[in-house]
């Protein structure tokens, strides 16, 4: 019987690959309710024309994409760069090693697998890619629909966010060329809970579908493969900031992946898909995780964050 000792993982912090700051609340309150959950770096994946800019989020460790690239007239104002200025100064101009690409809108909670319309050409996004290889940045892309996903990683995407509806070749693609999928499951599930009484009946049948549907395919991805992080979307509806990142982790648990694969994913492929040294370490209670309370701080590591994972197979 294992005792409640070996259970205890010291571990590199959580790592949020996917978060608004800027969205629902103000920001560094935001940035503080991550960090009291055990978050030690996030990636804010958009933020209006810039206004995250020179906010000091300290503790958590903030990379920032910047105001994300979308066409004038699609989805994406909101979190986007409405200046009207060349594609490669936006680039060059993003504050991280990441630039963030609207690809597709949002998907339908009227009609099943239907998703706003695809905002690049593939060759207009194999060019953003180039552009911002260029400039020594890697580009995320949000995106929804199987073949809007091809496409993307076809055009060289880093990572995929949200990618709902996606499809199992797609995924095994992704394992083969080592693309990143942030599924963002919890910023479909949470619309169930619709506090704001947003929804029809009909279309919370469709949420509910959608998010069944990521799950299965979440769990096709952790068994080919696929690099998989953590990301929760917070800021967007429903989706608290902090609080967001557990659901996350329950979701993933029903989608089949538990305990130190959940860990895992959760910490060390986080500082990978970001490329930040550890600045922050906890110890976890595998026994609990991922309730919160398996969570305490823990004091500053001089090893590698490899070192805690040497056994995984990932
Ligand atoms: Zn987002």
């Amino acid at each position: 019987m294992m005792t409640a000792k070996e259970n205890r993982r010291r571990c590199p912090a959580f790592v949020d690959a996917h978060v608004h700051l800027s969205l629902a609340g103000e920001p560094r309150e935001n940035a503080r309710r991550h960090y009291e959950l055990g978050l030690g770096l996030v990636r804010d994946a958009g933020d209006r024309d810039g206004c995250l800019a020179g906010v000091d989020f300290a503790p958590l460790e903030v990379v920032r994409t910047g105001p994300a690239l979308f066409k004038p007239g699609f989805y994406g104002r909101f979190i986007g760069d409405g200046r009207d200025l060349p594609l490669e100064e936006k680039i060059a101009a993003a504050p991280s090693a990441f630039v963030k690409v609207l690809l597709t809108g949002l998907v339908s909670f009227d009609e099943y697998g239907a998703v706003g319309p695809v905002q690049w050409r593939a060759d207009e996004l194999a060019a953003i890619v180039r552009l911002a290889a260029r400039h020594g940045k890697k580009v995320m892309v949000h995106v929804n629909s199987d073949a809007a996903c091809r496409l993307a990683v076809e055009a060289g995407a880093h990572s995929l966010e949200h990618g709902y509806f996606i499809g199992a070749d797609t995924l095994k693609m992704m394992a083969d060329r080592g693309v990143y999928w942030t599924p963002t499951v919890a910023a479909m599930a949470n619309q169930l809970a619709d506090p704001q009484g947003r929804f029809s009946e009909h279309q919370r049948r469709i949420i509910d579908k959608n998010y069944r549907r990521h799950l299965e395919m979440i769990n096709y991805a952790f068994e080919v493969g696929t690099p998989l992080v953590i990301g929760t979307d917070s800021g967007s509806y429903n989706v608290p900031h902090g609080g967001a990142f557990f659901r996350e982790l329950e979701l993933f648990a029903a989608a089949g992946i538990a305990g130190e694969d959940l860990l895992f994913l959760a910490t060390e492929n986080g500082w990978r898909l970001l490329e930040r040294p550890v600045s922050r370490w906890l110890e976890v209670d595998l026994a609990r995780f991922p309730a919160p309370a398996a969570v305490a701080p823990a004091a500053p590591a001089t090893s590698a964050a490899g070192d805690y994972f040497v056994d995984m197979k990932l």
